[in-house]
């Protein structure tokens, strides 16, 4: 129990520094432009919303220890708004995008454990329940998905959310099949 609070803590935090590192990137892009201030996603509905979205595809884990990750993974990712106290330029929510899913499951497995599968759909998975509450929840669907590559932000429909969030549970779901099956083959091959 100690243990998965500590881990919890530890591979929070990492994601919540390496989000907001990511987003001084954003100062980099040619498409940057002033950034409007973050205050106004600091209420219990956007926090509550992010933290559920992640909860409910964190559930397929079958893990509380993965499935509370997953949630505040889900909501952690706006800790690429923090650029906008710096007053600067910047191109907004970096964090909202494919490339800082991926950077996010390399560095969270090489510091926590390279075999940790789950961690690594953990992250993936928080960015995409993460995009699918900012769509439903209204004005907000629109990110820049492909940056660095492409910097213009790509604008969804309220209802395009299903899609985000299913194909979380989906990468979870597959994740956790293959790490029961191989637990599974461990344990046999330990018995035989
Ligand atoms: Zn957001």
């Amino acid at each position: 129990m100690k243990k998965d609070v500590v881990f919890i803590v530890k591979t929070v935090l990492v994601f919540c520094a390496l989000s907001a590192a990511f987003s001084l990137v954003g100062m980099l892009l040619p498409e940057k432009g002033p950034l409007s201030n973050p205050s106004g996603g600091l209420n219990i509905h956007e926090i509550g919303g992010h933290i559920l979205w992640g909860l409910v595809a964190g559930a397929a884990f079958l893990s509380a220890r993965y499935a509370i990750i997953t949630g505040l993974f889900a909501v952690l990712i706006d800790s690429d708004h923090l650029i906008a106290l710096l007053h600067v330029d910047a191109l907004t929510r970096m964090s909202h995008s494919f490339a800082f899913g991926a950077i996010a499951v390399v560095v969270l497995m090489t510091v926590f454990g390279r075999k940790d599968y789950r961690l690594g759909a953990a992250a993936f998975a928080g960015v995409l329940s993460h995009l699918s509450f900012d769509t439903f929840a209204g004005s907000d669907g629109r990110f820049p998905m492909f940056t660095p590559f492409y910097n213009h932000q790509i604008i969804f429909q309220n209802i395009d959310w299903i899609y985000f969030e299913v194909t979380a549970v989906v990468i979870i779901g597959i994740v956790t099949l293959l790490v029961r099956r191989k637990e599974i083959q461990v344990q046999s091959t330990v018995t035989k």
